[in-house]
């Protein structure tokens, strides 16, 4: 579902992405680690067509990215992402922050939108915070409405850009649990995260980067036991 060729991305004259090749498919489960500033979220910004792309290409559910902005919101249209800071907008209910999209770019009539927010709203095991702002809610909270609204855009890919780090620690399960259901109903999902019970129990690969290129990739079991590249190593014997 997603392709992408000889990737590269450059903020001025910095190099940050070099030479990405990756397939995606559909119903896979990626996890990408890797130390800070190797490039993993502008790799995910890339994905979804918030960072621009000059050199290389992507593709995603058939839809080209290219340099001049094309398909950017078409791709946006079928990309779901969650960031580490939950981004919801604060003058608006749970339930408004949930309605906005399908109504602007998906033409829902406010009480579609609202049975679709609400339906997802459940799913996310918030429904009964649906009328309150997201400064009144718990950061797992947060981060659970962040992913509901995702998904209310019926996304075809998740895209999570470290979606627990921001949280305290005992509000962390309750995330990767909502993103455990998302991978068990067959969802397609790039992860960044550090979180490596999550990545062993729910990723199909596991990618790491390092300065800027995709360095490893191996199944979880593969990669936790036996990584063949030194900077995998050093890596996970820095976080494990
Ligand atoms: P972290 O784990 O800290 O989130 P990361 O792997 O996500 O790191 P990126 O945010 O992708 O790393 O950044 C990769 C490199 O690109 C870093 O060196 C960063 O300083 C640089 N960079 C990122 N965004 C910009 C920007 N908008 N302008 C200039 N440089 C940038
Ligand atoms: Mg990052």
């Amino acid at each position: 579902i997603i392709q992408i060729e000889k990737l590269n991305k450059w903020y001025g004259q910095f190099h940050a992405l070099t030479d990405i090749d990756l397939t995606v498919a559909a119903g896979e489960r990626i996890v990408i680690c890797g130390p800070s500033g190797s490039g993993k979220s502008t790799l995910i910004r890339c994905i979804n067509g918030l960072e621009s792309i000059r050199d290389g290409r992507i593709v995603v559910d058939g839809i080209v990215l290219g340099a001049d902005g094309r398909g950017v919101d078409a791709v946006r249209q079928e990309v779901g992402m969650v960031f580490q800071q939950f981004n919801l907008f604060p003058h608006m209910t749970v339930l408004r922050n949930c309605m906005l999209a399908p109504m602007r770019s998906r033409g829902l009539k406010a009480d579609q939108a609202e049975a679709l927010a609400m339906e997802y709203l459940s799913r996310v095991r918030i429904a009964e915070q649906a009328h309150k702002y997201p400064s009144q809610l718990s950061g797992g909270q947060q981060q659970r409405v962040a992913i509901a609204r995702a998904l209310c855009m019926t996304p075809k890919v998740m895209l999570f850009d470290e979606p627990t780090s921001a949280l305290d620690p005992e509000m962390v399960k309750e995330v990767l649990d909502t993103m455990i259901g998302l991978a068990r109903d067959g969802m397609t999902m790039l992860c960044v995260t550090h979180e490596m019970g999550f990545a062993r129990s729910v990723a199909d690969r596991v990618i790491f980067m390092a300065d800027g290129r995709i360095v490893e990739q191996a199944p979880p079991d593969q990669f936790f036991e036996n990584p063949s590249h030194e900077k995998t190593r050093s890596f996970l014997g820095q976080i494990l």
